[in-house]
């Protein structure tokens, strides 16, 4: 096996993972990227999704291109500091397919640990795809040391099938739990304020306290996340007085 990377620059490398797409992953790797350096640290945000890259139209900067000098790769800059790197900036449109197998994959990820000029971080997040495969993998064996993952899944029976193996993924690769977020976990309704648990509410911490894992907080459906996430800011920045900023604003003092 490669030897491992020890990025000796980057204080704390934090994976974010999902059992399954669509349960909110990116969103909460961008906003907790976003958030860390809100709060004043150096931060990094690998989009490690080599199939379905969603930071860069999250953070709004899709049609950003990396500048590559002399093998040293640039990460793009969302002011005033965050440092952004995806396949997203490699491809010539954005609906380019990547039509890669395993070791271009593995070429991809090593390159992007090794020769992006990261500098001096207190935290890369790392925004894995859905699911236990390559890319997890990948990241899993290039790194000398992980410092932990945070888990996010839907309270639906469906998500928090798969999330027990992310669960176990990360034990097997001896990749410490941080914890488990419950995201779309209940929406309150903005007429009357009465709460509809329409995915149900409460099955992620169910699962934390059976695996004795740490239950991070639940963030809410709200369009402000939805709406945020197309127009490609952070919830967070722009809508930081919303009930889904406040919940994560808790979350993030976990992590
Ligand atoms: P994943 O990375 O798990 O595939 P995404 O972060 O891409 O999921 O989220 C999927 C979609 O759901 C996106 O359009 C996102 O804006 C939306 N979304 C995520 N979390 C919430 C939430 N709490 N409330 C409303 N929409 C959300």
């Amino acid at each position: 096996m490669a030897e491992k990377l020890e990025l000796k620059g980057i204080k704390h490398k934090i994976v974010v993972m999902s059992g399954k797409g669509g349960v909110g992953k990116s969103t909460v790797a961008v906003n907790l990227a976003a958030k860390l350096s809100q709060k004043g640290y150096k931060v990094g945000l690998l989009d490690c999704d080599i199939h379905g890259p969603s930071v860069p139209k999250m953070l709004g900067v899709e049609g950003a291109r990396f500048p590559v000098f002399d093998e040293t790769i640039e990460p793009v800059i969302i002011p005033p500091s965050l440092k952004v790197v995806s396949i997203a900036f490699l491809l010539p449109e954005s609906d380019t397919p990547v039509i890669w197998r395993g070791p271009m994959k593995f070429s991809i990820t090593k390159q992007f640990l090794e020769k992006v000029d990261w500098g001096d971080l207190d935290y890369l997040i790392i925004d894995l795809p859905p699911g236990t495969g390559d890319e997890a993998l990948n990241i899993a064996h290039l790194i000398a040391s992980i410092d932990g993952a945070v888990i996010v899944s839907t309270p639906q029976d469906v998500a928090l099938l798969s999330v027990r193996k992310s669960i176990n993924f990360a034990k097997k690769l001896n990749i410490p739990v941080i914890g488990l977020i419950e995201n779309m976990s209940g929406f309150a309704c903005p007429n009357c304020g009465k709460e509809f648990n329409v995915f149900g509410k409460g099955n992620v911490e169910r699962v934390c306290k059976e695996m004795d894992l740490r239950f991070l907080g639940y963030i809410p459906i709200d369009p402000a996340v939805a709406e945020s996430g197309d127009y490609g800011e952070p919830f967070v920045v722009k809508y930081p007085e919303s009930a889904s900023s406040k919940a994560f604003d808790g979350i993030v003092d976990k992590v």
